[in-house]
Parts: structure tokens; C-alpha cells; sequence
């Protein structure tokens, strides 16, 4: 099974339940779902319409406030930032506005503004992102294009459990999960992206730098 992230093909089963297996891979160890069992592009969407996180919601108010209460203390003045990845509210980034960060919010099936990929960045956010993501070494390769020198990638995923506890990782049961990290596919991705990371900066929440 070819790997999403290095394209290698020494990959083995690492879990398989009712719905989806599971392949870990040789040589970046990232987990992952075979990309021909994704799910539709239509069908994902109506996923995050039924999970839709509202505006209304305090909880979700809160959640996103403590990730921008993480990230803030890595940013310098008025850095530009870009929230990629945001669903259906712009949430996130209007908390970095109102510490004066200008911040575009990007979604591919609520906000897809393409105009993002013409300009660049001083930072980009991935807030629950990356696990969805179907190609993800070419987003976060194009992500990295579009950032200032010095740029910084916040990337917000769980971390794979050991394989014993695989099994019963509430994570990974979401159908729109489709890879999971653990250190040594942080460090391929950093490599990638030719940056330096992974760095452990908050609850689930990894720097990268360039
Ligand atoms: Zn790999």
C-alpha cells in the first residue's frame, strides 16, 4: 500500500476493524487509510454538515480561544497568518485579529478562496486538519510554498497510541480521519517542508519552523 505522505510502498496492516484497515508505513511510520477507501468528496462534506460546530456554541468558542492562547506567545507583531482548514466559521482568525494579525480563513467546501496560494504567509494554522487530509504530501508541500522566510506551520492532530491501544482509539473512528502521526512521521513531514519540528507547543499542538 502506497504511503499518502513518503510514497513508499513498505507499508504493513497495523489495525483493521468493521469499517476501514489500517496500514502502517515502513519507512516514515505514518498510519494510514488505503486512499481508495476514502470516502467521497460529497459524502465528506455532508459528514462536516451533520458535525457542524456552531458559532453559538461556547464550547467551540473556548476550544478554538485555548489554541489561539497556545499559538500567540510564537508570533511576532502583526505577523499575517492563514487558518487552513477553518469549516464553517472564521472563528480562529478573529481571535488573531483582535491582537492585530490580519488572518485569511480557508476551507475547501466552506471558504475556498483560492486567492490564498498567490499570496504568502508569516504563519499558517491546521486546526484538526491534517488527519483529513486525502494527498497530504502535496498540500503541506504547497502550504510550505506560501510561507515567509521564517515561517511557522501550527499543526493541531493526535498522535497515533501504540499499537495495542490502537484498536480502541476513539480518534481514529472518525470515517473523515485518514492519517495518523506519531514523532518519526512529524520529523518526515518537517523534512518535507523543509523546516524543523516537530515542537511540542500546546494540547496536541506541534511547531514547525523554518
Ligand atoms: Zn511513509
Amino acid at each position: 500500500m502506497t504511503c499518502p505522505l513518503c510514497q513508499h510502498q513498505s507499508s504493513t496492516i497495523f489495525d483493521q476493524d468493521k469499517i476501514r484497515s489500517y496500514y502502517l508505513c515502513g519507512n516514515c511510520e505514518l498510519v494510514f487509510v488505503p486512499r481508495e477507501a476514502l470516502i467521497s468528496p460529497t459524502e465528506e462534506k455532508k459528514r462536516y454538515d451533520s458535525h457542524q460546530n456552531s458559532d453559538q456554541d461556547p464550547g467551540y468558542h473556548h476550544y478554538l480561544q485555548n489554541i489561539s492562547q497556545e499559538v500567540l506567545p510564537h508570533l511576532l507583531k502583526s505577523e499575517r497568518g492563514l487558518d487552513f482548514g477553518c469549516g464553517a466559521t472564521k472563528i480562529l482568525g478573529s481571535f488573531f485579529e483582535q491582537r492585530g494579525h490580519s488572518v485569511d480563513s480557508f476551507d475547501l467546501y466552506y471558504h475556498p478562496d483560492q486567492s490564498i496560494w498567490d499570496k504568502k504567509y508569516d504563519f499558517i494554522i491546521l486546526s484538526e486538519v491534517i488527519e483529513h487530509l486525502g494527498e497530504p504530501e502535496t498540500v503541506m508541500k504547497r502550504l510550505s510554498s506560501i510561507l515567509n522566510p521564517a515561517g511557522k506551520i501550527f499543526i493541531k492532530t493526535k498522535m497515533y497510541p501504540q499499537k495495542s491501544q490502537f484498536p480502541n482509539w476513539f480518534y481514529k473512528r472518525d470515517i473523515t480521519h485518514v492519517q495518523f502521526f506519531n514523532q518519526k512521521s512529524f520529523e518526515f513531514l518537517a523534512q518535507l517542508m523543509k523546516m524543523t519540528g516537530p515542537e511540542k507547543i500546546g494540547d496536541d499542538l506541534f511547531l514547525f519552523k523554518e
